[in-house]
């Protein structure tokens, strides 16, 4: 039986906001830091409050922008080193076997197309370097123009800048990329200002 649960998130809120690189949609994108009351659900049924959280998303697509989305490249290197045993086992036997009078070129291309394919494969699973993705990522996010506003994206009022960047009407953070943010947020619904 398929168990149905998941969370819902009451009273959601925007509390901070930044410019960044988003691992998922790999774009550079506006986020959203959303504020709401978690609280998890078994079949429909809020059972258990998870209180207070915040929670990035991308304006673009929704999904958390720091997340990791796509295998690492040790992953797939792992996927070619063990497919090149499909081409290997089968050249030995190519190799092996006398070439028969009627398919004779069909051996004689698969006795160089199955060495060539495992060659590729483990070219790829021990030689080729790649790089990870998370360092991919973590330089485009370097390459980020930070938001550099004086005036709030949502009601255009004059930000202050003490002790941080925020809204003094909508109480909305702005952060620069590299900014600490919390994800433990307080649950009064306002900043701490
Ligand atoms: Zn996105
Ligand atoms: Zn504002």
């Amino acid at each position: 039986m398929h168990l149905i649960h998941g969370i819902y998130r009451f009273k959601p809120q925007c509390i901070g906001t930044r410019r960044d690189f988003c691992n998922a949609c790999l774009h550079e994108t506006h986020t959203e830091q959303i504020r709401a009351f978690w609280v998890w659900h078994f079949f429909f049924i809020p059972l258990v409050p998870l209180w207070w959280r915040a929670e990035w998303q991308c304006t673009s697509c929704g999904a958390d922008p720091r997340a990791r989305y796509r295998s690492s490249p040790s992953f797939w290197k792992v996927i070619a080193g063990v497919s090149s045993l499909i081409f290997i086992v089968p050249t030995i036997v190519e190799w092996e076997s006398p070439v028969s009078p009627d398919g004779a070129v069909l051996n004689w291309v698969l006795r160089f197309a199955l060495p060539l394919a495992a060659c590729f494969l483990l070219y790829f699973a021990f030689v080729r370097k790649t790089k990870s993705v998370d360092l991919l990522n973590e330089e485009r996010r370097q390459r980020v123009i930070p938001l550099e506003t004086d005036h709030c994206l949502y009601c255009e009022s004059l930000l202050n800048s003490q002790p941080y960047v925020y809204c003094p009407h909508c109480r909305i953070r702005v952060y620069g990329t590299y900014e600490e943010t919390s994800d433990k947020v307080p649950g009064t619904g306002r900043l701490d200002l």
